[in-house]
Parts: structure tokens; sequence; C-alpha cells
């Protein structure tokens, strides 16, 4: 994710702040200034930071269980809407979704309760309105950490409330039926959100989107998962592609890059055999900090991740996902590329198989009797 800059990383994850994060600070720092003068705004942006700590040890919540059941998370991104954590996969596993999903809320209703066990902070003061300024800092602390489990709570996706309501669907109703029954109720969610921001708020127009959008796209990722399954990695992968040799020097890359439309080139060794991967943006990057006459090797990602040309597109698709690949090469029983799976042909390919009458797959062996 572009527009974030890292601040450091925790137990293995890098910890990202978005930009439009720091913009915001800014502005709470600058409304406060101008409602209630320099002791307001400190007070103001104090606020701001704790409920950015808050925020952290919630997506930690998430992170920690994530790694109980093997999966790790690369990066956590911070954005004024609340926290992102990227786990290198969702596990299907309900149960362990489950978990995952509640560990984060459950982290701001225990910090909500420490501080009114051990702070002594009260919610009556604070009330509803947690930017009563009045109100002492732990209240409002105690209050928004209420605010921030139960509208995580929410049944939509992307918030944990929706991976919740699915792990409790699917161990019922399968991965598959749970994700579209829960990213139905999400949109009804964002529909409810956005009327009633009409009425009341505008801020919850803009939530609502949001919401709405992650919901569409987790049920569209969830459903070419399914279809990708069963589907054979050679009926969505490219067979004519150019390919680069270690020693190439960049412009060589450049040329081959005006070409052809490729944005991947996988760089092949003389005796066929992939060493690494490189991406329009490596190019770029290559071409102003090594110049032209750097060669190819010094400017590819190290590895080409590949799959065998008799596995199914799912493994493929995961491996793009899991490894933000730029591209998946598929080998022959030699271990020699034989064909591309990059993003856009997982998408043609999803484009055709639409097309096609109902019942009829790609891939020769899967053709209906006759045809
Ligand atoms: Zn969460």
């Amino acid at each position: 994710m572009s527009w974030s800059i890292n601040i450091g990383s925790i137990a293995g994850t890098v910890v990202r702040i978005h930009l439009t994060f720091l913009l915001f600070l800014a502005w709470i720092f600058a409304a406060s200034y101008a409602a209630g003068g320099a002791a307001a705004a400190w007070d103001g942006l104090a606020f701001m930071l704790l409920l950015f700590l808050c925020v952290l040890l919630h997506e930690f919540g998430h992170i920690f269980t994530a790694r109980a059941f093997g999966v790790t998370t690369p990066f956590v991104t911070l954005l004024p809407i609340g926290g992102v954590a990227q786990l290198t996969r969702i596990p299907e596993e309900p149960g362990q979704e489950f978990l995952i999903a509640i560990a984060g809320p459950l982290v701001n209703v225990v910090i909500a309760i420490g501080l009114m066990v051990l702070a002594g902070a009260s919610l009556q003061s604070a009330g509803t309105a947690v930017d009563n300024m009045h109100a002492p800092l732990i209240d409002r602390l105690a209050a928004v950490n209420l605010f921030l489990a139960l509208f995580n709570m929410i049944p939509a996706f992307p918030m944990d409330g929706g991976r919740v309501l699915r792990a409790l669907l699917a161990s019922r109703l399968g991965y598959v039926r749970a994700t579209g029954i829960a990213a139905a109720i999400g949109q009804f969610v964002a529909f409810a959100l956005g009327f009633i921001g009409l009425l009341y708020n505008p801020v919850l127009i803009f939530i609502a989107i949001f919401v709405y959008l992650a919901a569409s796209s987790e049920a569209h990722m969830v459903a070419l998962r399914a279809l990708s399954r069963g589907v054979p990695v050679s009926a969505a992968m490219m067979t004519q592609f150019a390919t680069l040799a270690p020693q190439a020097h960049v412009d060589e890359a450049v040329q081959t890059l005006l070409r052809t439309s490729q944005g991947e080139f996988p760089v092949i060794d003389d005796a066929g055999k992939p060493v690494g991967v490189l991406g329009r943006y490596d190019l770029i990057r290559a071409l102003k900090q090594l110049g032209p006459d750097a060669r190819v090797a010094d400017a590819m990602s190290a590895e080409l991740p590949t799959v065998g040309h008799r596995r199914c597109l799912d493994e493929a698709f995961r491996i793009l996902q899991e490894q933000s690949a730029p591209a998946v090469g598929v080998t022959d029983a030699g271990g020699r590329i034989i064909g591309l799976i990059t993003p856009e042909t997982v998408g043609q390919m999803m484009v055709v198989q639409n097309a096609l009458p109902k019942g009829v797959q790609l891939g020769p062996w899967s053709r209906p009797a006759g045809a």
C-alpha cells in the first residue's frame, strides 16, 4: 500500500501509518485549538494518540491469534477509520476465523474494563459523546474503547463482525454460501447506515460506501477462489510470453516491455530454469537507480513462485495473493517454465468462463461428453 510510512516493526509485523491518518491528527489538533485554545489542542492530540494505541492493540489481538494458527501478518496499516492487518491468508476453518476476528474487539473490551476497574474510569461522565472535551481523558478513553468494540462487531465486511458472522454461518452452510449471505447482510447494513447518515451524520455515508464496496469485493474474491477450484492452471495460463536472460541489460528489458504488452517477465537461465521475475516497477526502479547498463539479475525479484502444470488454479491464485507475487510460473515435469499466470490472466479466464454456456468449463477434460 503506498501513501503509507513505516514506523517500525513489532514481533515481526511492520507497522505502517497511512498519510491520511497524520492529516487527521493535524486536523484534530487544529479543530481543538480553534475550539478551546492550546490546552484543548494538546488534550485532543493526546486523546487521538492514545486512541491510536488502542487501535494498534486491537490489530495485534488479531495478529497474535492468527499467529497461533500459523498465519503470519507482514504488515498492519493504520487508517483514520481504524487498522488493517494484512494476514497472509484468512483461514477457511470457521473456528479459527471466528477466534481471529473476535480477538480484536475483545482487546478493546478488556482495555475498557481495565480502565474502569484499575484506573477508576467512569462511563457516566463520558456519556455517549466521546468528543465531550470536558470529560476526563480516561473516561473518554474507556468509552471510545467500548465504541470501537461495538462498531467493529457490526455484522458487515470488512468489520470483524462480518467475519464473525461468516464463521458462524460457515460451520453449517460451507464457506462460499456463508460468504454470500454475510456479504448480502453487510450490504443491507451499509444501506441502513447510509440512510441513517443522510438523516443524522454525513460521515456515516462514507463509512456506508466503504462497507458496501468491501462486502462486494469479499464476496467476489471468495467466488473467484471457489470457481478456480478444480480448474487446471493450464486453462488460465499465458503460453506465449517473453522471457529475459539474467545477464541481459536493463535497456533490453525496456525494449521487450515496449514490444509486448506484458508487465512481468520471467527470468530464465541457460538451462531453461526460472531464476527470478522482473516486473514493470522493478524495471523502472532499476533504470532510475542503476541505469540502462545494469544487468537484469540485479534488478529482478529473486524468486518466481511456481506451480506444476497439473495443479489447480486456486493454488496459483493463493500464491498470487499470499506472496503478493506479480506472477506465478507454471512448470512442466522437468521444472521448465511453460506458462505464466498473472492477476490479469486469471481475470480474463473468468470473463471467458462467464461467457460460456452453463456447465461448460475451460480445459479439455471437463467438456461435456460429445462436445
Ligand atoms: Zn478488527
